[in-house]
Formats: structure tokens, C-alpha cells, sequence
């Protein structure tokens, strides 16, 4: 079956321009959750959901992770306007939905804006954690040699770099929750990440803060025990 049959359409009105547009989301009903990868990328029995929580206006280009899309300031439109909207060629509608590629510039586009509207880092930090997924998805379809995606997955690690570091910044400055996860959460997918991409002292910083927390859930902290052994294993290495 194809994407659009888990997809319902739903209405905007774009922040921005004002103009009404049609976007697909995943129907709640339709997939089943079946995994999370080790940095929380949900996995879907029947399509890669991930695609679908980027929007981008086909009118004027304003674009965002779905959560943010509609929390912009009068300052940010203003940016968004002058720098994005102005060179922006508007395409009518979206289609009822996304092959990788087109997800891939919808969050490209979502970057550009977050650049633009000078976002917070845990928003930029969301933003390619996202982008490393979508990229990770079309290497699992097509394989991690596609001629179409040259380097597909170092360009996976960029973004996972990217990511990590936006969070780093983000902690120390804002405040939770933090795209809508929590301390403890944050915590957890920040080891992982630190771990991704070989830091494994400042992975094994962050678990240790979990065990010791006291409002930690026990099932972050059987998760953070079993990242402590692995880590041991590898300084073992
Ligand atoms: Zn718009």
C-alpha cells in the first residue's frame, strides 16, 4: 500500500503569508509504533512517519517541525519574509505525499527557516536529529551505496554531529521541557548521541547523571545501566 493510505489531510493557515494549505499527517490510527532506534527514531510497521512532521508552505517557503510551525514571533515573520519568502516560488499545493526526497527538503527548508528566525538551539538540535533520520530511512530503502545519495552515511553523521552539539548548547541555556521531552529524556537521547558519534566519556557522564537522579523512571534507568555496561565494554576494547 502506498503512504497515503495512513495519511489524512489536514488544513493550515500559514503564519507567514496568511494562505490556507493542505498538508498529509499520519493517520493515529493506521501504523503501529514497533521500535525506537537507540537516538528515539520511531520506526513504523507500515510507512516512515518521519517524513511527515516537517511542513513546509508551498505558498511562500515558510517552513518548520510541526510542533513549531504555527509558535512564530512578529520579529521572526519579518526575517522569514525578507530572506526566505521573498526568493520563494509558490507551488500551489504539496503533494498527498512524500517520497524522501521531498520530505528531505521540506526539513532542509525547516533548517533554513530555523537559521533565519535565529531559533533556539534545542529547535535546530530537533531539526537534524530529524534530517539524520529521514537519511538513515532512504538508506535502509535503498541501500547505503545509492548513486543518487552519494555519502549517504556520512551525511547520516553530520547530522547526528549537528544535533548532538545544538543539544549540548541547548542545556546549558534553556530550559525544560525541551521539544517537548523531558530532563531525564533529553539526558538519555543526549548519551546515545555522544556515544554515536565516539564520545563515550561524556556518554558515560550523562548516564551516570541519570542512575543518581531521583525523578528518572526506572525504565530509563535499566536502559542507562545496560548503556553503562556497554560502554565499560568498549574502554575494555
Ligand atoms: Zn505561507
Amino acid at each position: 500500500m502506498a503512504d497515503k493510505d495512513y495519511l489524512l489531510l489536514r488544513t493550515m493557515e500559514c503564519p507567514v503569508c496568511g494562505e490556507k494549505f493542505k498538508y498529509p499527517t499520519v493517520k493515529a490510527s493506521s501504523s503501529k509504533l514497533i521500535g525506537t532506534d537507540k537516538d528515539l527514531r520511531p520506526i513504523h510497521d507500515r510507512l516512515d512517519v518521519n517524513k511527515y512532521d516537517a511542513i513546509m508552505c508551498p505558498i511562500c517557503g515558510y517552513s518548520a517541525i510541526t510542533r513549531y510551525f504555527e509558535g512564530v514571533a512578529d520579529i521572526q515573520k519579518k526575517k522569514i519574509r525578507e530572506k526566505i519568502c521573498s526568493g520563494f516560488k509558490s507551488r500551489g499545493e504539496l503533494p498527498e505525499e512524500y517520497s524522501y526526497d521531498i520530505a528531505l527538503e521540506h526539513y532542509k527548508m525547516a533548517l533554513l527557516n530555523a537559521v533565519v528566525k535565529e531559533a533556539k538551539h534545542s529547535e535546530l538540535a530537533y531539526i537534524c536529529l530529524k534530517i539524520s533520520w529521514i537519511y538513515r530511512g532512504i538508506a535502509e530503502q535503498t541501500g547505503q551505496f545509492s548513486s543518487h545519495y552519494p555519502g549517504i552515511k556520512e551525511t547520516e553523521k553530520e547530522f547526528t554531529e549537528k544535533a548532538y552539539q545544538n543539544f549540548t548548547e541547548a542545556l546549558g541555556s534553556e530550559n525544560f521541557p525541551m521539544c517537548g521531552m523531558d530532563e531525564t529524556t533529553v539526558d538519555f537521547l543526549l548519551a546515545n548521541l555522544a556515544e554515536i558519534t565516539g564520545r563515550y566519556d561524556d556518554a558515560g557522564k550523562l548516564v551516570s547523571k541519570i542512575l543518581v537522579s531521583p525523578s528518572a523512571p526506572a525504565r530509563i534507568k535499566d536502559k542507562a545501566r545496560d548503556m553503562k555496561e556497554e560502554l565499560l565494554d568498549r574502554k575494555k576494547e
